[in-house]
């Protein structure tokens, strides 16, 4: 079935169903579809307005989420936002409370308990490392994390 929104000679608007545009075709050239209000058969089919809001109506809708893009870092953060901070921060406390700090010598460091059998009971390590350093450990066959970067510490 379609519904066609119709309207006469004299601008009456009214809307009928159809099984297809050709029954529409057909029963209005049989003189069967006929206004409403004053029985006119010379009926045809309205134009389809475009289905686009206006654009005060849009704005006026939605106006949290366009101010969120624009607002001042650090003042509207969204939930997800201060997830990703709690989760960094999580992270680094684990690391620090479990892993041993090797600074700089990260790469030899993990070099070195990787070659005396992978290091398995011994304590993690952490340490700086170049993204460099870190794909060529990751090639070696030595599994290296990166630590997410840990938010600014004032929120
Ligand atoms: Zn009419």
């Amino acid at each position: 079935m379609i519904r066609y929104d119709l309207e006469c000679g004299e601008g009456h608007v009214f809307d009928a169903w159809f099984s297809s545009s050709s029954a529409f075709e057909e029963q209005r050239g049989a003189g069967l579809v006929a206004c409403p209000v004053c029985g006119s058969v010379d009926v045809r089919k309205r134009l389809m307005k475009p289905a686009i809001p206006a654009k005060g109506n849009r704005a006026a809708g939605s106006p949290a989420e366009e101010a969120a893009p624009d607002a001042p870092g650090g003042t509207a953060l969204s939930g997800k936002a201060k997830m990703m901070r709690q989760m960094a921060r999580e992270v680094h406390a684990l690391v620090r409370e479990k892993a041993e700090y090797v600074g700089g010598a990260f790469a030899s460091e993990a070099r070195r308990r990787h070659a005396e059998g992978g290091g398995k009971a011994a304590r993690p390590i952490w340490g700086e490392a170049s993204a460099e350093e870190a794909r060529s450990l990751n090639e070696e066959g030595i599994e290296v994390m990166p630590l997410p970067p840990l938010p600014d510490e004032k929120n």
